[in-house]
């Protein structure tokens, strides 16, 4: 039986051997930025061959069956390195719980290992054009066949649909009841001859979602996850997971925002003296310690199966602004750099530019506060006109 030390021990050792090590004075280095895809998939792979991925999934499903100690002891080792693991983390952070926690024991065993080995990468089908927020007012349909499903509509934002086997998809199996009663969630084979995958160039030049068009893709009976017309609880799960991850997720050091590789870009440009920036800092590496300290208490609390109800939004909002906050301070400390550049500015830019993003994905700022707003303050909820009406009676704009 190993300890906590000796695994950690043990990780570090493993990560010096076969992972950068992030050096604080050669500046940040977007995490995974620019590493090829089939480099990510040998890198998880071997994480997963040494023992370090699905720290804390069952055995049976590929994991390693430890515990929530592990898990923090792995993360906080691995600040020290760039991880190119990217390409792993919906599938890792959002359908692969959801299937943990709703799947089939068929859907575990088949999907769960090819996941943790990197072998399949997955992507979250929820938002379309004409809904985001209101995930609920989907209207890709799913009808039944004689073998199982029929889908057809589009999704928008699809963040890695480009380079995922599967993507975890929201349909409508039954318009005639209110639209949260009648969705279901579906594992869709990205693969199949009916799915197109259009890419969205941002302003940074990259592609790092999609629009993605179904026409006429059949999936068998078994690709349910959950129940049927019982997808938002599916949803609610897998959305749950996702503000967890996305608001307490493991800072590396070689994130160009967080406070390390921020120190660094003021030591570089003689402003670490300056007592606003030394403020400044103080409060981003304040803010860094709590959210790590509140992601602990959530993964704790997770694992011991409590159900952590709002905190999650509180986790995503709290993320969201402190990567804008610290977006301010590269601004401010790049100043004309920013601009005129140097070699260490280019991966802040790119933060900079992708910052924002953070207070959409995953479920808006305003959204996050509706939920804090109604279930921890005990405010009036949002009016919901449409909330008791049966789907096809609703009136669209088109
Ligand atoms: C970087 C990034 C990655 C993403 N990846 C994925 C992905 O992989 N899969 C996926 O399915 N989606 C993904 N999304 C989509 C994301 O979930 C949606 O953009 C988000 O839910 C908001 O939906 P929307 O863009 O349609 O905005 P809208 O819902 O149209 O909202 C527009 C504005 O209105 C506000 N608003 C809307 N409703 C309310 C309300 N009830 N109360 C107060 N304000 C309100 C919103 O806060 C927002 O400011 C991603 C988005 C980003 C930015």
């Amino acid at each position: 039986m190993t300890t906590v030390e000796e695994f950690r021990t043990r990780a570090r050792e493993w990560l010096r051997a076969n992972a950068k090590a992030f050096d604080a004075e050669a500046g940040s280095d977007p995490e995974g930025g620019g590493v090829p895809l089939a480099a990510s998939k040998d890198f998880q792979k071997r994480l997963w061959e040494a023992g370090f991925a699905g720290i804390m999934w069952p055995v049976e499903y590929g994991g390693q069956g430890l515990g929530v100690a592990e898990y923090l002891a792995f993360s906080e080792v691995a600040r020290d390195f760039v991880l190119p693991v990217m390409p792993f983390v919906i599938g890792l952070g959002m359908p692969g719980p959801t299937l943990l926690e709703l799947g089939t024991e068929e859907q575990k065993r088949r999907h769960l290992p090819p996941m943790l080995r990197g072998e399949e990468i997955w992507c979250q089908l929820f938002s379309e054009p004409d809904g985001g927020s209101d995930v609920a007012s989907l209207r890709t349909s799913a009808v039944r066949t004689e073998t199982g499903w029929r889908i057809n509509g589009s999704k928008v934002w699809t963040s890695g649909a480009q380079f995922s086997d599967f993507g975890a998809l929201l349909a409508r199996t039954d318009p005639t009841v209110p639209k949260h009663q009648g969705i279901t969630m579906f594992i869709v084979d990205m693969h199949h001859p009916g799915v197109t995958v259009r890419p969205l160039r941002v302003a940074t030049g990259h592609s790092p979602f999609n629009e993605v068009h179904f026409e006429n893709v059949d999936v068998p009976a078994d690709a349910v996850i959950g129940a049927v017309d019982r997808g938002w609880q599916a949803a609610v799960v897998m959305l749950r997971n996702e503000r967890v991850s996305l608001g307490t997720g493991p800072r590396s050091r070689s994130n160009p925002l967080g406070f390390d590789a921020l120190r660094e870009l003021a030591r570089a440009r003689g402003l670490d003296r300056d007592p606003a920036v030394r403020r400044r800092l103080a409060e981003i590496h304040a803010n860094e310690s709590a959210l790590a300290a509140y992601g602990r208490v959530l993964h704790e609390e997770t694992t011991a199966g409590r159900n952590i109800g709002a905190r999650g939004s509180a986790a995503k909002l709290a993320g969201a602004a402190q990567q804008l906050w610290a977006s301010d301070l590269a601004q401010e400390i790049l100043g004309d750099d920013l601009v005129l550049g140097s070699e260490d500015v280019a991966p802040v830019a790119l933060a900079i530019l992708t910052a924002p993003g953070m207070a959409t994905a995953g479920g808006t700022n305003e959204i996050q506060r509706n939920i804090i707003g109604e279930r921890v303050l005990g405010l009036a909820k949002d009016p919901g006109v449409d909330r008791d009406l049966p789907f096809n009676q609703l009136r669209f704009s088109r």
